[in-house]
């Protein structure tokens, strides 16, 4: 076994503390990787505080993670030691079904693997990456250029891929008006791919004190939510519209700010569903969809987009004993625009 230690929720309620645990010997596809830098998702914390009501204890959490590769299984053709790489969302699916052999295995069929939280096939627990290593296939990892912050790269992970592949299949781009709206983890990230795929940007916040990080992170304009004669200007304009917020909020004013066949996209998920007025849909064609990370092909061509635009995600370094501060902070909307663990503080 692999000996492992890292930070863990015990149950729902108490601060995350120091856990020792083991992961599996490395089977012929597998790729062990001493993990280096992990992203604080807001995910992280809606699964250990048992928002989603399926959480497993204790809980290391995390799947933003940037590491270096320091063994390989024998079959294992991707990676050598001393390689970067990253790990996200899953680390597996059945790979046989319509959606895996699309290259959507975060739509299995079969279901996905979650890189914490969730029983694998070898009926171990999976464990995350505020931790000091992790043991992954290699399907499920994901080269990373040296050439950018690593810290700044972790959240590119889970926030980059999940803003980046609903902008993509929805074809933003020039000549299109597009809402981000939350200017957090994810949104700042939508906000940066919207921006550089050439869509007109508009940012929606309820922070006037994010305004101008807003415009300078590539927003063309930038609403205040709760001012509600803001709000109706925007009427019949949008054709895409991305929800990244975290905590339950009316949906009808943005519904209205879409244009005839516009689609609203959910990627935040709060932990209580929203009520909409269906006549917000119908009476313009409208859509309303969701959408969440991206499959192993599209989370690559993201991280090569990212290399070779120089994007990253605004990052504040902190050490791993500072997590349960953080967690409180991204609660609070107070964070530019993700937390990323040194995970070097966590020593031996
Ligand atoms: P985050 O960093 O906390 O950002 C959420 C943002 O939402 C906040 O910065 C804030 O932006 C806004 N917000 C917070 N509370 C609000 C409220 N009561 N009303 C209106 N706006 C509010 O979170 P994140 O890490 O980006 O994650 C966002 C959501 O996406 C979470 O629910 C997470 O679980 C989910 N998620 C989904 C996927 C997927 O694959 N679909 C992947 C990762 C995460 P302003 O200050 O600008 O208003
Ligand atoms: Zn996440």
């Amino acid at each position: 076994m692999t000996q492992s230690h890292g930070y863990a929720a015990q149950d729902a309620t108490t601060p995350l503390t120091p856990f020792r645990f083991t992961r599996r010997e490395l089977h012929e596809h597998d790729v062990h990787i001493e993990i280096q830098w992990c992203g604080v998702c807001h995910s992280d914390i809606h699964f250990t505080r048992n928002e989603w009501g399926d959480a497993i204890y204790p809980c290391v959490p995390g799947h933003e993670i940037i590491g270096t590769v320091k063994a390989v299984g024998s079959a294992v053709t991707k990676f050598k030691p001393g390689d970067l790489v990253g790990v996200g969302v899953i680390v597996d699916s059945d790979r046989t079904c319509p959606s895996c052999k699309a290259g959507e295995e975060q739509y299995c069929e079969g279901g996905t693997t979650l890189t914490y939280g969730q029983k694998d096939k070898y009926g171990d627990m999976t464990q995350g990456g505020y931790s000091n290593n992790i043991v992954t296939d290699e399907h499920f990892v994901h080269r990373v250029s040296p050439k950018l912050n690593p810290a700044g790269v972790a959240p590119l992970l889970c926030a980059g891929i999940t803003t980046y592949s609903p902008l993509r299949h929805w074809k933003v781009g020039p000549n299109k008006k597009v809402g981000i709206i939350g200017l957090g983890g994810l949104g700042h990230m939508g906000l940066k791919f919207s921006h550089s795929f050439g869509a007109h940007t508009v940012q929606f916040t309820t922070s006037e004190s994010k305004i101008a990080d807003a415009k300078r992170l590539g927003a063309d304009d930038v609403v205040i939510s709760k001012d509600r004669a803001a709000m109706k200007k925007e009427a019949n304009s949008f054709d895409f519209i991305l929800d990244t917020v975290s905590a339950p909020h009316d949906i009808d004013p943005y519904l209205e700010a879409l244009r005839r066949d516009g689609t609203y996209c959910q990627v935040g998920l709060p932990e209580k569903p929203p009520v909409i007025n269906p006549g917000n849909l119908l009476f313009k064609r409208r859509s309303w969809s969701g959408s969440i990370i991206g499959g192993m092909r599209e989370t690559q061509e993201m991280l090569d987009y990212c290399a070779e635009k120089g994007i990253t995600a605004d990052v504040e370094v902190i050490r791993i004993q500072e997590i349960n501060e953080a967690f409180e902070r991204v609660v609070k909307a107070d964070v530019k625009y993700r937390f990323a663990i040194d995970m070097s503080s966590l020593g031996a």
